[in-house]
């Protein structure tokens, strides 16, 4: 019998996929460079060339076995051995291989670390503004995903809010930062307040509640913007990475889980890992690309294109009367709509070959969000179709 669920979800497409499908047909019609396609997060800088010539040694010179083989499930001994090298040197936490497990991406990583922390009834906290894959990968483990809803001033987290929804069933909180869809980075001030508080419930509650933390955006975190290492501030931390935008190769799938060092049941957590993965599937990511972006462990693609189009934007729309807290990283920006009703902005928008995205599925009604990831030429002459956009609402 075909599953309902899952039909169901048939109706509810991602709202994100079906605006980027319009602006590739758009595209077609008047030409890619009129269609000012802010959908999509998918990087535009291309993957470092030291990336392109590891593969090409890789795929020239080791033997096929140990490029083309099964990956061990935990992931390749010596790629989580450089993992955890690289995140003891850069962050000062003891990570060892046994603290790392190899996943195809930071979806992997989320679909690893929900699982191996809640039981089905259980609740998952996470802070609107929010990735909306989140409720599918929620859902997918049983658990309750609940929403704090945003403080709108910073995008920082609501406390006030948060310690209201807050509940003994809640067994993980769910963070992003630097954050999908706002831009924003939390700040150390965030970051103590909201371990302090988890330490304090845990007492309370007497037992262990998980900070998860998805961190696809880490690398990219523009100058002088306080961006603290999460686990730092909390034992019980499981870290979620994606090599997927600060190399600029999301295709290839590739990302790990890292449980903090400290975390009593950090060891068996990551084995655990292991087991989760036989039966959801998601098991032993591809050995090239593990070997090859261990090799470039420190390395990030060249990000900068994306501060330079921030700022363009950010200075361009403020001027133009949009409201928006400044992003301190990421490829978006989450500016407040002229019109109440965010989807209707976004469609009107249309006229203008402005491809922007209603955040009502981010928990944040009358917001939209910007994918700032196309040529900067682009982003400049966006200015002038969002300034006839912005004349309509005056
Ligand atoms: N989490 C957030 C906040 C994201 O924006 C994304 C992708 O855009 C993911 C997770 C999934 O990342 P990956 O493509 O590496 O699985």
């Amino acid at each position: 019998m075909i599953a309902e669920e899952f039909k169901q979800m048939l109706s509810q497409k991602s709202v994100i996929r079906e605006l980027s499908e319009y602006a590739t047909e758009r595209a077609k019609q008047i030409g890619y460079e009129n269609v000012f396609d802010y959908s999509l997060g998918n990087p535009s800088v291309p993957v470092p060339q030291a990336v392109t010539d590891k593969l090409v040694a890789l795929a020239s010179n080791r033997d096929s076995m140990a490029i083309h083989g099964y990956s061990p499930s935990l992931g390749i001994t010596s790629v989580r051995e450089k993992v955890a090298a690289s995140l003891s040197r850069r962050f000062g936490l003891d990570y060892k291989k046994e603290h790392i497990f190899m996943t195809s991406g930071a979806a992997g990583a989320l679909a690893h670390a929900l699982r191996a922390v809640t039981e089905k009834g259980d609740e998952v906290i996470t802070f609107a503004p929010f990735f909306p894959e989140y409720t599918p990968y929620v859902h997918g483990t049983g658990a309750i995903l609940k929403v704090v809803p945003p403080d709108l001033e910073t995008l920082q987290i609501n406390f006030k809010a948060f310690e209201e929804l807050f509940s003994p069933k809640v067994m993980a909180v769910l963070i992003n930062t630097p954050n999908n869809p706002s831009g924003v980075v939390y700040s150390t001030e965030t970051i103590e307040k909201l371990a302090a508080f988890l330490t304090r419930k845990e007492k309370e509650y007497g037992h262990d509640i998980y900070l998860i933390s998805d961190e696809p955006y880490r690398e990219i975190v523009f100058e002088h913007v306080d961006a603290p290492y999460v686990a730092k501030f909390y034992t019980h931390s499981i870290t979620c990475y994606s090599f997927s935008k600060s190399l600029s190769l999301p295709g290839e799938r590739i990302g790990y889980v890292a449980v903090n060092p400290n975390c009593p049941d950090a060891e068996l957590i990551i084995n655990m890992c292991g087991q989760i993965s036989r039966g959801i599937g998601h098991n032993c990511p591809p050995s090239l690309i593990q070997l090859a972006v261990a090799d470039v462990i420190d390395m990030t693609a060249d990000l900068s294109v994306y501060e330079t189009n921030m700022n363009i934007l950010y200075d361009g729309l403020t001027k133009l009367g949009f409201s928006c807290v400044k992003p301190g990283g990421t490829f978006y920006i989450f500016p407040k709509a002229l019109e109440e009703d965010a989807v209707a902005f976004c469609k009107h928008a249309l006229n203008y070959d402005l491809i922007l995205v209603p955040a009502d599925s981010f928990g944040c009604p009358g917001y939209f969000r910007m994918a700032y990831c196309i040529p900067t030429e682009k982003v400049e002459r966006s200015l002038a179709a969002f300034e006839k956009l912005a004349k309509d609402y005056q």
